[in-house]
């Protein structure tokens, strides 16, 4: 039997990069699978057909996470569709980076929505099926650049660290009814957040890097399936790093 089998998942922003690879391993370990998207919805129906090619089962739900009445509906879907829902995983972010002096309200707002305010109104739909399930699991895909910071990134470093407070807040919460919540925190990872940036940047991030590597979206979600299934059932209120040795913290 598969580690995640008879389980339901749900995974932000799912139909591209760290997200993607996600809601694959959390098929390929059994779980039943919504994928959950913005825009993309052609990107979103490889990535069900894909989970579905490898035997699993899977669905597609547009809800954009910045939304908080969508947040709501998207959990609503996700149990009505799988009877339950037992693995969050909220993945979606954005950046619009510049530096502080130059940063609009538009951008700091737009950051602050997606990456922290979806994740609360995501958790806060989760936790009431979870907690009157007395089970569950919760992990949100934070950032390296939340635990030390990141010059040109005030507003996603913001969110990034609040959505740490967020976990171990949480977790402390819903501990008592067996819901464990934890984060992830990548360091540089190839997606298409990473492909656009310059090259000297990129360099000076390898720099950093101890492993002299960038990561892969498999990666995450290698750390992000393990802290979602019974291995890890008493890991709450932590954050790992899947970083290469970045940051050492
Ligand atoms: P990506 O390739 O840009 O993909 C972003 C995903 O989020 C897409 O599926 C996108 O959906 C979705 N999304 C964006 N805004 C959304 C919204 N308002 N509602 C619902 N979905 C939304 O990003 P990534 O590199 O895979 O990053 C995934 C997560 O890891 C993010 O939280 C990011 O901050 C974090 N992270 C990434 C790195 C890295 O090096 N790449 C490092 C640390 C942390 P559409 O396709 O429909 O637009």
């Amino acid at each position: 039997m598969k580690p995640l089998e008879g389980r339901s998942a749900l995974v932000t922003g799912a139909s591209r990069g760290i997200g993607a690879a996600i809601a694959l391993e959390l098929g390929r370990r059994g779980a039943a699978v919504a994928v959950n998207y913005a825009g993309s919805a052609r990107a979103a129906a490889d990535v069900v057909a894909s989970i579905e090619a490898q035997g699993g089962r899977a669905i597609a739900l547009q809800a954009d996470v910045s939304d908080p009445g969508a947040c709501t509906t998207l959990v609503d879907a996700v149990a009505s569709a799988f009877g339950s829902l037992d693995i969050l995983v909220n993945n979606a972010g954005i950046t619009r980076d510049g530096l502080l002096v130059r940063m609009s309200d538009e951008d700091w707002d737009a950051v602050v929505a997606t990456n922290l305010t979806g994740a609360f109104a995501m958790m806060r739909g989760a936790a009431k099926l979870m907690m009157k399930q007395r089970s569950g699991s919760i992990v949100n895909i934070s950032s390296v650049v939340g635990l030390v910071g990141n010059a040109g990134q005030a507003n996603y470093a913001a969110a990034k660290a609040g959505l740490i407070g967020l976990t171990k807040s949480v977790a402390r919460e819903l501990a008592p009814r067996s819901v464990r919540v934890n984060a992830v925190a990548p360091g540089f990872i190839e997606t298409d957040m990473t492909a656009a940036l310059s090259e000297p940047v990129r360099e000076a991030a390898l720099g950093q890097i101890a492993m002299k590597t960038f990561g892969t979206p498999g990666d995450v979600a290698a750390a992000v399936a393990f802290l979602s299934s019974d291995d890890a059932k008493y890991i709450t209120g932590q954050v790992l790093a899947v970083d290469g040795g970045m940051t050492f913290v």
